[in-house]
């Protein structure tokens, strides 16, 4: 007997679709095959054996080898209503056999030890734990069996015989970091039957990269935290000494600021992890000593102060930042004294090992040098080939300006200019261009034919442009107290001679756009999370185990007023509806009522559809599979069957694909349906797709509802 997926997923954990290869993952687990799973930092490699253990009777035994994250998981599948235990070396022998007594009597669903206490005593445990009725076992970080990984543990060659004892079990392992020979060594060691191998892009898309030169580093980084109070973030520095400096010194300017490295007793280390992970601190600084065991899901952003010593660490440290899934920022400062002083500590190291670490010294300096992607060239470090030109999110593709054709734009600007006599400022200009209501507005200018006719674009749309133009001398800003806009050499060919204007393409600001959450109302989101923290005490678990980042977001921009909206809110699975909706509820509905607003409960389908389809230009793997045998002229069910995923799986693949404009949207709906959609779609606005699907009946599917709402906008 078993449950479907989907449903564990929305009722346990309250989320609304499987991420990347998750649902691949689950299937083939289900199926009893082994599995080996390659899937970076956040990517979700939790549920992918959480989610089958649930579905099944029986227990799943997952090995971990940190105590740390050992009781975060467990504390989260207990705050999900699940119940799991762990086992550890840090436990008293009665505790380890009331957990053994719970696990035989079949009154858990997961049981999570490390290693050297699973494989102690001549694998005693191992016995006793076959009285259970055991249904997966996953190894986690399962790199760690490997010499070839960079974190070998002895005590996982132990692992060994663990095959040999549960033959008909599945076994999954898996880690963030094995590139193919680990990868093998894991297969190898684990005595995987046959494993499957799902191997995820180890692109992070929510982060934000971008290099800035080292001068005058610490004046850019206050400058980089000054919007940034309240939230979490992790500054690296080199040395110990300057970690402990540039904590004092952010705390003198009044940040939450603590430092952390491998100098300082052990009681002050735990002190200042455990206050950064219960948000009571915002940013620690720290030496690479700090990150190991920290699943602190709401980093947003990680600054490397220094230069790292190669890209494994910077890709693991950056990695750290938006677990969540929010966008989050990686700040890196670049020097070449730094490649220097680097290279001098590596140089009169045995020769073997020099040329290695200055090799991959030498790739960490090209990727701060480097014009290119950062994540193309981060990626293509890995072997992975990053399929976009332009990622649109760090320093590098923002920084390529495009131009287009911008001569209506510029006659529009310079024929007001011309309008106002060449006697106003660059704001009034706008203003005037955007026909602004304003007093300061003169009443002869609204009768003006140029009053008004910019009103399509914003005033920072118009103040870019305008710069631009000033720029390229088409106007010129006069000299003096006032500066006032003027008509500048080149402008005149414009007007009279129908001159062509190239314009640049609004650059974006490269520090400020990624941390952008989109917060509606930012009072609440700090109410919400007062409440989360006072939860978490009562609970004696960190903040982000109670809800994400993301849960509390999604709460302020929608506004559930009802029990019910809050099973549609991500984070939200039932137990912790029951338990915690109602507290939430009071503070929304409080703050509603206050502020005289209203729920938006009715556009989070809407939403959500089309963010899930077109959220980010770039395509899974998952989803370029089924679109490429589609192009193949394969049919969806056809699809559906060869990958043994679910008919909705496949189209939801196609839909990101017309989302974005790669496939044309008659793939999927007939041209003569697509009118009598769109209109069902106009007159059902913000009610879901159910509305319109009511509307159009049996004739219609939801895929077909869903890619006409994605094709448009
Ligand atoms: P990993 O172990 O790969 O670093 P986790 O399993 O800790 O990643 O997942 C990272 C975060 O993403 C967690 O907060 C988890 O709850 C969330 N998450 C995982 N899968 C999904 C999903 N399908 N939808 C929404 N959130 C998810
Ligand atoms: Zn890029």
């Amino acid at each position: 007997m078993s449950q479907d997926p989907h449903a564990i997923l929305s009722n346990v954990f309250g989320y609304n679709s499987f991420r990347g290869d998750q649902e691949l993952i689950i299937k083939s687990v289900l199926n009893n095959d082994d599995a080996l799973v390659l899937m970076p930092t956040g990517g979700g490699k939790s549920l992918c054996y959480q989610v089958p253990v649930l579905c099944k009777s029986g227990i799943g035994i997952i090995i971990s080898p940190l105590i740390a994250l050992m009781k975060d998981q467990v504390d989260a599948l207990r705050l999900n209503g699940v119940e799991a235990k762990y086992l550890n070396s840090s436990q008293s022998s009665d505790e380890q056999q009331e957990v053994l007594s719970l696990a035989k009597a079949g009154k858990l669903k997961f049981l999570y030890v490390s290693p050297e206490r699973l494989m102690a005593n001549d694998g005693w445990l191992v016995d006793y734990l076959k009285q259970c009725e055991v249904n997966l076992i996953a190894v986690d970080e399962a790199h760690c069996i490997s010499q070839w990984g960079h974190d070998f543990r002895p005590e996982y060659r132990k692992l060994r015989r663990l095959k040999l004892k549960f033959p008909e079990v599945p076994f999954i392992a898996l880690t963030a970091t094995a590139d193919k020979k680990t990868a093998d060594d894991i297969v190898r060691n684990l005595n995987l039957e046959e494993p499957k191998r799902f191997v995820s892009s180890f692109n992070r898309a929510n982060i934000f990269y971008t290099v800035l030169p080292k001068k005058d580093s610490r004046q850019k980084l206050y400058d980089f935290l000054k919007d940034k109070k309240g939230q979490s973030g992790i500054v690296y520095t080199l040395s110990r000494k300057s970690a402990e400096e540039l904590a004092q010194r952010l705390i003198d300017m009044g940040v939450m600021a603590w430092p952390y490295h491998a100098g300082m007793s052990s009681e002050r280390r735990a002190q200042t992890q455990d206050r950064f992970i219960n948000d009571q601190i915002d940013i620690v600084v720290a030496t690479i000593a700090f990150g190991m065991g920290i699943d602190k899901s709401n980093v947003r952003f990680v600054v490397h102060m220094d230069l790292p010593k190669n890209i494994e660490g910077y890709y693991q440290e950056t990695g750290r930042a938006g677990r969540d899934g929010l966008n989050s920022e990686a700040l890196m400062f670049f020097s070449r004294g730094d490649a220097m002083i680097l290279r001098q500590m590596i140089e009169g190291v045995d020769e073997k090992y020099e040329s290695i670490l200055l090799g991959k010294l030498n790739k960490m300096v090209a990727f701060g040098e480097t014009r290119q992607c950062r994540r193309k060239t981060l990626l293509a470090y890995f072997g992975e080939e990053f399929p976009e030109d332009n990622c649109q999110s760090c320093d590098n593709c923002l920084r390529q300006v495009d131009f287009f054709d911008g001569t209506v734009i510029a006659q529009k600007a310079l024929s007001a200019v011309m309008r106002l006599k060449q006697n106003f400022g660059i704001n009034y200009v706008i203003d005037f261009l955007r026909g602004s209501k304003s007093q300061k507005i003169k009443e002869e200018h609204t009768w003006l034919k140029t009053y008004g006719v910019g009103k399509d674009l914003s005033k920072n749309e118009w103040s870019n442009y305008i710069r631009n133009l000033i720029d390229q001398n088409y106007l010129k800003l006069a000299d003096g107290k006032y500066p006032v806009l003027k008509i500048g050499v080149k402008g005149l060919a414009v007007l009279y001679d129908d001159a062509k204007v190239q314009l640049e393409q609004i650059p974006k600001d490269a520090l400020s756009k990624k941390i952008d959450l989109s917060i509606k109302h930012e009072d609440l989101f700090e109410m919400l999370k007062r409440f989360r923290l006072k939860l978490a005490g009562q609970e004696r678990v960190a903040p982000y185990q109670i809800f994400s980042d993301k849960t509390l977001i999604e709460l302020v921009n929608y506004l559930p007023l009802q029990s019910d909206d809050l099973l549609k809110i991500s984070g939200f699975g039932h137990i912790k509806r029951n338990r915690y909706g109602d507290g939430f509820l009071k503070l929304i509905r409080n703050y509603v009522k206050q502020n005289n607003l209203e729920s938006n409960m009715g556009d989070i389908l809407m939403r959500k559809i089309s963010k899930s389809t077109k959220d980010s230009n770039i395509s899974s793997s998952t989803q370029i599979e089924s679109f490429n045998l589609f192009k193949e002229g394969f049919k969806i069910d056809e699809i559906a069957e060869r990958r043994s995923l679910s008919k909705m799986t496949i189209e939801n693949h196609l839909i990101h694909f017309i989302a974005i404009n790669k496939l044309d949207l008659s793939a999927l709906v007939d041209a003569s349906k697509i009118d009598s959609i769109q209109e069902a779609l106009n007159k059902t606005k913000g009610l879901g797709l159910a509305a319109a699907k009511n509307i159009l009946g049996s004739d219609y599917s939801y895929a077909e509802i869903k890619a006409v709402l994605s094709s448009k906008s």
